[in-house]
This record gives C-alpha cells, sequence and structure tokens, in this order.
C-alpha cells in the first residue's frame, strides 16, 4: 500500500470503530482506557439485545443435530468453550479431528500455538476467552464446510456471539472472516485490520493452523498474528508484557 492508500485505511479503520461506538451508545469499560491514536481506535462493546438463552441451553437445543451431512462422520459435536462473558471471542473454521475426538475446540496442534497466544501473548487464562468455530461438526479429510454445511450451522455461531456479547471477536483464518463479514475476505491482504461484526469491533488474523503449515515462513507469520493480536490488546487497555 502507498501512503495515500494506507491513510485512507487507517481512516476507514477509525470511522468503523467510532461508528460502533456510536451505535452502541455503550461506554467501553476498559481496565485502563488506552489514549485514542488514528492507529488504535477506540472501539465500543456490542449492543446485542440481552441474551435469551445461556450458553448451556443453547448447547442442549443443538442435540443431536442432522441438520447437516458433517453430522454423519463426527464423533462429537465441538460447540465451543470458555467464559459467557469473555471479552475476547476467538472463531475459527470447524473442528479437525482432535477436536472431533474430545468434543473441544482447538485442542490439536493449532490449538496449543492459540493456547500460547492467549496465555504467553495475551497473558490471561484459556478459560478467560470465548473459543468456538463456523461449523461444529468435523468436515471429513479437515476439508473446508461447504456452503450448505455453513448455512446450516451458522445461526448457533451468531447465537453464540449474541450470548457471550464479547468485546472483540478475533477470526482466524479466511473462512471465519467471511462468513461473519458475508462478503469473500482475501486473509493476506486484510489481516489485521479492524473490521466489525454488527458493533462488536472484528480482528481477523491468521489461522494458527496456516502459520503451522508454512514452516519456512513460520516467524513471519508468527510477527504478524502477534501485530494482530496486539491492537485486541490495545483496545482492550491490556497491556504487552516485555518478555511476550
Ligand atoms: N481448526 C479450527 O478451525 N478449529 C478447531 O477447533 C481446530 C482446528
Amino acid at each position: 500500500m502507498n501512503s495515500t492508500a494506507e491513510l485512507a485505511d487507517i481512516i476507514r479503520q477509525s470511522k468503523i470503530l467510532l461508528q460502533a461506538e456510536t451505535d452502541s451508545g455503550i461506554e467501553f469499560p476498559h481496565l485502563k482506557k488506552p489514549v485514542a491514536s488514528v492507529e488504535e481506535p477506540q472501539a465500543a462493546v456490542a449492543a446485542a439485545p440481552l441474551p435469551s438463552q445461556t450458553l448451556e441451553e443453547l448447547k442442549s437445543s443443538i442435540g443431536d443435530c442432522r441438520l447437516c451431512k458433517l453430522c454423519e462422520g463426527r464423533k462429537n459435536i465441538v460447540f465451543g468453550e470458555g467464559a459467557e462473558n469473555a471479552s475476547i471471542m476467538f472463531i475459527g473454521e470447524g473442528p479437525g479431528m482432535d477436536e472431533d475426538r474430545e468434543g473441544r475446540p482447538f485442542v490439536g496442534g493449532a490449538g496449543q500455538l492459540l493456547t500460547k497466544i492467549i496465555e504467553n501473548g495475551i497473558g490471561i487464562k484459556r478459560d478467560q476467552v470465548y473459543i468456538c468455530n463456523v461449523v461444529k461438526c468435523r468436515p471429513p479429510e479437515n476439508r473446508d464446510p461447504d456452503k450448505n454445511e455453513i448455512k446450516a450451522c451458522i445461526p448457533f455461531l451468531k447465537k453464540q456471539v449474541e450470548i457471550v456479547r464479547p468485546k472483540v471477536i478475533c477470526t482466524l483464518g479466511r473462512i471465519a472472516a467471511r462468513e461473519l463479514l458475508n462478503r469473500d475476505f482475501k486473509i493476506t491482504m486484510e489481516r489485521g485490520r479492524w473490521q466489525t461484526y454488527g458493533n462488536i469491533p472484528l480482528m481477523p488474523t491468521y489461522h494458527p493452523a496456516y502459520v503451522l503449515r508454512n514452516p519456512g515462513n513460520e516467524k513471519k507469520l508468527k510477527g504478524e498474528v502477534w501485530q494482530d493480536i496486539q491492537k485486541i490488546m490495545s483496545l482492550l487497555g491490556i497491556e504487552v508484557k516485555k518478555n511476550s
């Protein structure tokens, strides 16, 4: 990007977040309010209506779901886990083999990297955030979930967001960003730039599995993910520890 395009993008991102704040009409209850700057704009909390259900109720409403063909190969539905009042919600694409076996999101290799990002990077416990996926059942051979599978499953994700009402959403990889933003999404071009889902600031970053699949590029990709995570921390008023 040239400097004019960069400036235009910074203004666009600032407007997105300021609009979110205006729409919500809610003060951002930071632990410590960061000083606003053009690159690190203030954001808003979600203005979602009060939740009509708990996560537990939603989970049991899914039951032995048969809404799409992914039910045929799954061992477990991977609903999601974490704090019902989490400030940060991480959203991946769909369970892999380990997640399918355990019934928990992000517990394999990619999950270990995500856990490190949360615990060593952000400096909070994994169970203080909320982690889930666009689809709740494992696509065979870890292929991308198809349109029908996403269509069947995404209402559950949207309800999870409505119940948790996170202050920030972090999408992991192209598919979660594409589905929440409801448009094509070029992860390599658009990661690290603030978007919104409703009134909730959304930071798209790389999927940890993508980082791990590119060993030659791992250092660079990890650095970029860390930049994105620091934007989230800044918005939430979480200080970056020196040795992170
Ligand atoms: N990849 C995902 O997108 N989600 C998981 O839960 C695990 C791996």
